[in-house]
């Protein structure tokens, strides 16, 4: 894996979220993306050679939603950078990983995107991302 490549926060309201973190990071997001196929609308930041994705949920079964739900707003995944995202799945599955998806998925910000079991991998939700070259 290379660098990570963003933070995903949880939020409950992503309007408010962006006024909290652009005082906090001294800067504004500089995209809203709404995946419709996680029930989530995002928006992101910029630091140095990472990023901040903010999450909301658009609907009430957005893993979001659940996610709040039970442990309030918070860091919600970490997101590593990959080279080849079929490579990196096969080889954490070999090392006893269980991936929440066996293929990869269209994620926001043009990324291909496959997440590891937060039980697996102490208790923190893992995305792995690579930048989708077909453009869609
Ligand atoms: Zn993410």
């Amino acid at each position: 894996m290379d660098k990570i490549e963003h933070i995903g926060i949880a939020v409950k309201d992503l309007e408010a979220s962006n006024k909290l973190y652009e005082k906090l990071l001294g800067k504004p997001h500089y995209k809203i993306e709404e995946v419709l196929s996680e029930g989530v609308k995002t928006s992101f930041f910029e630091v140095g050679p990472n990023k901040i994705e903010l999450l909301e949920a658009t609907n009430v079964d957005s893993p979001i939603a659940k996610f709040i739900e039970k442990r309030g707003e918070g860091v919600h995944h970490i997101a590593f950078a990959v080279d080849n995202i079929e490579a990196e799945m096969d080889r954490l599955e070999k090392e006893g990983f269980i991936l929440l998806n066996k293929t990869p998925k269209q994620g926001a910000d043009n990324k291909l995107v496959a997440f590891v079991h937060p039980k697996t991998a102490g208790g923190v939700l893992v995305e792995l991302c690579q930048e989708n070259n077909n453009k869609q």
